[in-house]
């Protein structure tokens, strides 16, 4: 027994001694955020990844999903629902930020993070970014999603055609009088800015 506390007494004696151990003890802690950090990201994806296939078993719409996380909770869950709802903006990012905007009673998700199993297409790239998340995690690329025929690559380039040339004609009309409503709004004192 003498022999084993002695053991173990210089053993802690043997430890102390180290400068490099010490040292190395003190990064300890963000390291372990770090890793706590990627493996609850990583936790939080493979549930998006889950939902996603759930929603092809289901027949509900296409391969994607996607969950808002505030605070390390899911405080939304999204997939797409395009075909089922006949709603063709029903991306699963539209429909989770919906979702999680309803739940907060807010029009922006400033302290959110958004985990979506594919690269977001243009529209829902434009909603995050009205959106105002943290930061987006994404699993799958826009071109894996292009391989299985969703191409999104196609808005892209129309984004930079000039009006005149764009495949659905964007036809300038009655400017003048849609002016009045932003005059109206430039003039209310009470407009929420978003
Ligand atoms: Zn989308």
């Amino acid at each position: 027994m003498a022999v084993k506390v002695l053991c173990i007494l210089e053993r802690r004696q043997s430890r102390a001694e180290r400068p490099a151990k010490i040292r190395s003890r003190r990064k300890r802690p963000a390291v372990r955020k770090v890793r706590r950090a990627t493996i609850m990201s990583n936790r939080f994806m493979a549930r998006a990844i889950e939902l996603s296939l759930e929603n092809v078993r289901s027949g509900k719409g296409g391969p994607f999903a996607t969950v808002i996380v505030e605070d390390g909770k899911i405080i939304a869950e999204g997939t797409n629902q395009v075909t089922s709802s006949n709603d063709p903006t029903a991306h699963a990012e539209i429909v989770a930020i919906r979702e999680a905007c309803k739940k907060l009673g807010t029009f922006q998700l400033t302290d959110c993070e958004i985990y979506t199993t594919c690269e977001p297409c243009p529209m829902c790239l434009g909603a995050i970014y009205w959106t105002r998340p943290a930061r987006v995690y994404f699993a799958n690329t826009a071109e894996d999603a292009a391989t299985i025929g969703f191409r999104d690559a196609f808005i892209y380039d129309e984004i930079r055609q000039p009006l005149t040339r764009r495949r659905i004609p964007m036809i300038p009309l009655m400017r003048d009088e849609a002016q009045q409503a932003f005059r109206a709004w430039e003039e209310k004192n009470d407009r929420i800015p978003y």
